[in-house]
Formats: structure tokens, sequence, C-alpha cells
């Protein structure tokens, strides 16, 4: 029914079920960023002249665009990056690095890791990981013997983990983090395309955004720096555009925000771009999209269940639109080889999540992440190629 709105699936015959590495864009998407590049290409926040003064607008709509879309109180709280991995590498470097504890969740994409280690955090020295259960739910018990011994940390939580698709209490993390005095940044690389997000009403502190992963262009993403902290935070990268004054004398004065951390030349195409993707999902609107991914997850559950010998992780209740699971003695590898040779795309692997693979003592899942517009028949084909793909393993 939606597939029409995005030209991939008129130009493909892939049954894509691989959301969670990135999702298909509308054509609007495409659009805007084919006019930007034939219409009016020139450089913004720069020169004066029409198409150059068009780009800055276009650019700068779409930073009013996503104000208003996470409900941020005003549009300076909003600075581009490309992606949620620059903005966890941008706050980690640039402000989280002061912090003596960082505390992260067992179920984190290794964006959410690999910065700390970075820093010399490993667990226990530095940095501290809150458990989860044999379901894989937040353990929120030992959240809060973490907290309790160590307030005032940087607490950094996925809202929906991209390995199982789980969905995060977060509101309820982050007013338990805030009550021991921790500031609280929300990794939403895979929870913007499902859920509402109002920045207000969460009282996150931080909170980063993919734009590939919301219906937008690659190379996009933004975060949402919460006002008290836009002052204290540094400036990740510098160069042109970030400045007020710079004299070899004096050195450097910068621009508030946002202008101060969005060094260089941007994605400006892609940002442009993204605001098309915010108004996509504003006018099919969350509840469409939640209600149609919650039809197609539990027809997709009811379906791999009937296959013999599959293991799941998790149950589906809190999962956004994944499941992850594995066949006894089936290599999730060779699944993927022979799904990839009938034109049915899932992930496999580790899905950038080793510390919870290695805690399972598995090397990874086969992945399968709906987005709204996949149907019905996507899963039956899935189903198809699987049972093919058994078939053909164990013989
Ligand atoms: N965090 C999570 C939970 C993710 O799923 C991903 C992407 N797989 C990232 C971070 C990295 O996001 P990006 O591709 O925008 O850098």
């Amino acid at each position: 029914m939606y597939k029409k709105d995005f030209p991939y699936f008129q130009n493909s015959k892939t049954v894509y079920l691989d959301n969670g590495a990135t999702t298909q864009k509308p054509q609007s998407v495409v659009d805007a960023t084919v006019d930007y590049y034939t219409k009016y290409c020139s450089n913004t926040h720069r020169s004066g002249f029409g198409d150059a003064a068009t780009a800055t607008t276009e650019f700068e709509n779409t930073r009013i665009a996503l104000q208003k879309f996470i409900n941020a109180n005003k549009k300076e709280e909003i600075i581009f990056t490309k992606g949620v991995t620059e903005s966890i590498n941008f706050i980690a470097l640039s402000f989280a690095i002061n912090f003596k504890t960082v505390i992260i969740s067992s179920l984190e994409h290794h964006a959410n890791i690999v910065p700390w280690h970075m820093q010399g955090r490993l667990k226990g020295s530095g940095l501290e990981v809150v458990n989860c259960n044999s379901n894989l739910d937040f353990d929120f018990k030992h959240f809060e013997e973490i907290l309790k011994q160590n307030p005032n940390s940087f607490v950094s939580i996925a809202h929906v983990t991209n390995a199982f698709g789980k969905v995060h209490d977060i509101k309820r993390i982050i007013s338990l983090a805030h009550s021991y005095d921790c500031v609280v940044m929300v990794d939403g690389a895979q929870s913007l395309s499902s859920f509402k997000i109002d920045v207000q009403k969460l009282d996150c502190d931080f909170f980063v955004i993919s734009g590939h992963k919301t219906f937008g262009p690659t190379g996009v993403g933004a975060i949402y720096i919460k006002d008290k902290f836009l002052d204290i935070v540094e400036p990740y990268q510098t160069g042109g555009a970030t400045i007020h004054t710079v004299d070899f004398e004096k050195g450097t004065t910068f621009l508030n925000s946002p202008y101060k951390f969005e060094a260089g030349t941007q994605n400006i195409a892609g940002v442009i771009a993204f605001k098309e993707s915010l108004k996509y999902i504003e006018n099919i609107g969350y509840e469409t999209i939640q209600t149609r991914k919650n039809e197609l997850l539990k027809y997709l559950d009811d379906e791999l269940k009937k296959l013999p010998d599959i293991i799941f992780y998790n149950d589906i209740k809190d999962c956004s639109g994944t499941r992850s699971f594995n066949f006894t003695g089936i290599v999730h590898d060779d699944i993927s080889i022979l799904l990839d040779k009938m034109k049915v795309a899932v992930r496999v692997g580790h899905h950038c999540a080793m510390p919870i693979m290695n805690k399972l003592n598995i090397k990874g899942t086969i992945r399968v992440s709906l987005a709204f517009y996949n149907d019905f028949e996507d899963i039956d084909k899935l189903i198809i190629a699987l049972k093919r793909a058994l078939s053909m393993l164990k013989d």
C-alpha cells in the first residue's frame, strides 16, 4: 500500500527486510535531493546571492522542522551531524569525557560502546554496564545499584536496541538517572522511525538521531542538546563557519549554537531532503505506523514459530518491528547466502552488538527488521525462502 511512495520498490524485486540497517526513501526525499543539486546548488551560511540564500533557508527550515518534530524548545538545540555515530562521538569527546563514570546497557550498539573504550574506559573502570535478564529486559534493580554507587554520571542508552528491537522504558531510565544527578543521552537511531519523540516530555539531555534510519538520506543526522548544556558542550570539530573572530595573537572566538558545532561545509542536500522524510512521517502518522508494524510483527512471529528448531532470544512483547533468531545446528551465514540468492534481504551477524552476542554465547543472529511499508506478502516470501534454505542446509 505504501510501497508506491518509495522508488526503490519500483526498481528492485528484493524483499527488503533490513530496515534496521537503513530505511528506504520516499520519492519526496529523492526529489528534494535532486532539486538542490540541479536547481540551486550553493554553499550555506556564506555567500549572499540568490541561490545561496535559498540553500541556507532550506537548510535552516529543516532545523525548524526537526525542532518541531521532536518538540525541542528552540531551534538552537538542534545540531546537524552525519548520523548517530558522529553524534555520540561528538558528545563523548566534547562533554562526557569529563565524567568519572559512563553508564550504558548491555544491549548497546558499538557506536555507544567504542567511543567510551577510546577514552580508556572499561567495565568497572569508568564504564558501568546495566545487565539484562534472560528475556533481554533492562534490569532496573541493577541500574539503581550502579546509580547509587555512581551518582553524577553520564548515562547513554538506546531507546530501541538494534540487534533485538527491544524497546527500553526510556522515560523511566531518564527519570531514575536524573534522581541520581546524572546527565542522560538517548540513542534514538532505531526509535524515531516508529515512536513519537517529545524531548521535553522525555526530559532527556541529549537525543541523537539518524536520518537514514528515518526514511531520510544517508550521511545526515542530528543531535538535540538541551538548552542548559549548549554553552558547556565544547565544539567537537572547528574551522570555517563556527567562528566569530580569528586572530593570530588573540586566538578564536566562537559563534553561538548551533553554528559553533557545525564546522565546514555540511551535507547540504542531505539536511534539506531530511525534512521531507519528517513531513512524510507526519502525513502517515505515528499511530498508523505503529499499528501497521505491530500487525506485521505479530504475523512474522506467528509464521516464524512454525519453523522447526527456531531459537528466539526474547519474546515479541516490547519489540519494535524486529525479530532476531537462529536455527539449531544451522550457521546463520549460510542462511544469509541462500536468502540472498532468493532475493530476500535480511541481516545476519552480530549487528554491531558483539557484547550481547558474547553474553548469549552466539556469534550472531538472523535479523528481520520491518518497516510500515512492508506487507504480508514480504513475510510469506521470507518464510518460503527460509523453508527452502533450511531444507537445503539440512540435507
Ligand atoms: N545506534 C544504534 C542503536 C543503531 O542501530 C545504529 C545504526 N545501526 C547506530 C547507533 C549508528 O547509527 P548511524 O548509522 O546513524 O551512524
